[in-house]
């Protein structure tokens, strides 16, 4: 007779390591606020990567494809990758995946700003919404995530809170732009939050956390 040992089912609680390929340390502080103390996110300086990875993708989506497989090829570690973009009704969608480097590629954010104020000058039509589009890598598998916000442009900056054009987005249902709101209420309601909302979510229900 040999025995058959009973284990019971164990919830898994051990920290799982995720890399976020971005330079950008804010970013990654700013979504590990928002995560599962289960998750340890990892930036790429703290991998010791400094390149920059070519992000020369048509749309949002495939730059966030783009920058996660190759981290994933070079390091093989599950890891995601995000990309985001303003997308202005008036300008059919611009500056979108040209948020970044809109005024030129020295992207500057003040420039920037100029170039889209300048740009929407006589609009009276000032809708636009954020979109962050986010590329998961879970063992060589892809998934996309992505969270959106909708509001108005402004006609002139206001706040000197945020990055990028946090000062001219008013957000819909609020008075103020997101540079006049505090990081806390910015981060409970913005693209970002909600494509990691998404994220969390999905390897919730995969039980990987
Ligand atoms: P990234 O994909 O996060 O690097 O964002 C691309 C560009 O979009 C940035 O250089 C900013 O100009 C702009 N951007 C991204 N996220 C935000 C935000 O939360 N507020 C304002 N601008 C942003």
């Amino acid at each position: 007779m040999f025995e058959v040992k009973f284990q019971p089912p164990t919830k898994k609680t051990s920290i799982m390591e995720l890399v976020f390929a971005t330079h950008n340390l804010n970013k990654v502080i700013e979504v590990q606020d928002m995560l599962s103390s289960h998750m340890q996110l990892v930036g790429l300086d703290q991998l010791g990567f400094n390149q920059d990875i070519d992000e020369d993708g048509l749309d949002l989506a495939s730059n966030a494809q783009i920058k996660a497989m190759h981290i994933y090829g070079v390091f093989g570690k599950n890891c995601f990758a995000d990309d985001t973009g303003l997308e202005v009704d008036a300008l059919n969608g611009l500056p979108g995946v040209y948020s970044a480097r809109f005024a030129g590629e020295q992207k500057s954010d003040k420039d920037n700003i100029e170039l889209l104020l300048s740009k929407m000058k006589n609009k009276s039509n000032r809708k636009a919404q954020f979109r962050t589009v986010i590329c998961l890598v879970l063992d060589g598998e892809q998934h996309l995530f992505d969270g959106v916000i909708e509001g108005e442009i402004t006609t002139e900056p206001k706040g000197s809170g945020g990055f990028g054009y946090d000062s001219i987005f008013i957000p819909k249902g609020f008075d103020n732009t997101f540079a006049e709101m505090d990081a806390y209420t910015k981060n409970a309601i913005s693209h970002r939050y909600l494509a990691f909302k998404k994220i969390v979510k999905h390897l919730n229900a995969l039980n990987t956390i």
